[in-house]
Order: structure tokens, then C-alpha cells, then sequence
């Protein structure tokens, strides 16, 4: 039996769509948004629509950014030489919260995984084999201690290694399985500092 109108069936349903969003957390969001004012939701639809249409990826690094270089890449102060390569643009906003890195960053948006069909082709690896031909002194892996993040440490080490270009993997100061985002700014400063040469 259906206790909700089709609406709110249909709210429910989409709100359950997003990362992190179970079913009860939908229900309790869908009838937080239908008690708001009117101009509140319009508000938040119009911001959501605003994102979407004017984000995009930064032409340096791929982080997601308004402009057309994102303001780590436009900033010359920035080490340029060093790069971190990282899964997502929440790990980079990971490591920038800890204010002591000083490189540029590389986000991959993924991580090769054979399970999911996600291979290196999905993944933004050309756009960074590219950034080497510039110099570049050192290239950072700093993908998660998953098995997909392992692999593609692996893989892009084996591909970077050629180059001469100095590849170098964070500590595993960081928990197996452990997603990037999730861990504190001190064990982060660790895993960058006591990094090792692949
Ligand atoms: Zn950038």
C-alpha cells in the first residue's frame, strides 16, 4: 500500500539516488523540503542549477572549478614542479585544509578498478602523462589504500618511471581502505612527509 502521494514517492526516490542517502534519510529530506518556503526551495534547485551549468574542470589539474584554471593552478606562489596525484577533488580539498603542502595537484576523478569496468582510459591518466612533458620534478601519488587505489599507484608509477621523472607514494600512515576525506589533517602530514621513491 502506498501511504505517500506520487510526489512525495517521487521525491523520496530521487533524494535516495545520492551518495550517502538511505531510505530513511530521504523520507526525513523530502518532508524537510516540503515544509520550507517556497522561495527557500526555489533558492536551492536554482543554486544546484547554477552549479551544473557553470562548474567545470580546471584545464591544468581536472579539479572541478568556475574558471578556466582553478585557483591552485593560477597561482604562481604554488610549487609547479610538484605534483600530487589524487582520486577526487574532496582529496585535494583534504590536503589543502592541512596548509602545509605547497605543490599542485592532479585529480584523476577515480580510480582504475577491474571490478566496476573503470580502466585506465576512464580516468583523467593521458591529461597527466601531458602535464610531464613540462618540468616536473617530482609526481606524488597520493590515490586511497583501497585495492583500486593501490592499483592505479602501481600502474602510474610503471608509467611514470620511464620519464626519469621522480615518483613517490604517501606513507601508509593512512588506514587500509581508508578514503582520503575522512582522515585528520595530522595522519594526512604524515603520510605526505614520510612518502617513499617508487
Ligand atoms: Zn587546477
Amino acid at each position: 500500500m502506498d501511504i505517500y502521494s506520487g510526489h512525495i514517492n517521487k521525491l523520496i526516490e530521487q533524494l535516495s539516488r545520492l551518495p550517502g542517502v538511505g531510505a530513511k534519510s530521504a523520507q526525513r529530506l523530502a518532508f524537510h523540503i516540503i515544509n520550507m518556503p517556497q522561495e527557500e526551495v526555489e533558492k536551492l534547485t536554482r543554486t544546484m542549477l547554477d552549479a551544473k551549468a557553470n562548474i567545470r574542470y580546471c584545464k591544468e589539474c581536472f579539479t572541478l572549478t568556475d574558471k578556466d584554471l582553478c585557483p591552485i593552478c593560477a597561482n604562481q606562489a604554488r610549487d609547479h614542479k610538484t605534483i600530487m596525484v589524487v582520486e577526487h577533488t574532496r582529496d585535494m580539498a583534504a590536503y589543502e585544509k592541512t596548509g602545509k603542502y605547497e605543490g599542485v595537484y592532479h585529480v584523476l576523478h577515480g580510480a582504475i578498478s577491474p571490478m566496476l569496468g573503470i580502466g585506465p582510459g576512464d580516468l583523467k591518466i593521458k591529461e597527466l602523462i601531458l602535464r610531464l612533458e613540462k618540468d616536473v620534478d617530482e609526481v606524488i601519488i597520493a590515490t586511497n589504500s583501497s585495492l583500486e587505489g593501490e592499483t592505479t599507484a602501481m600502474y602510474l608509477s610503471r608509467l611514470i618511471k620511464p620519464t626519469g621523472i621522480k615518483v613517490t607514494r604517501i606513507a601508509s600512515g593512512v588506514p587500509v581502505g581508508g578514503d582520503l576525506e575522512y582522515i585528520d589533517e595530522v595522519t594526512l602530514l604524515r603520510a605526505l612527509e614520510g612518502r617513499t621513491q617508487l
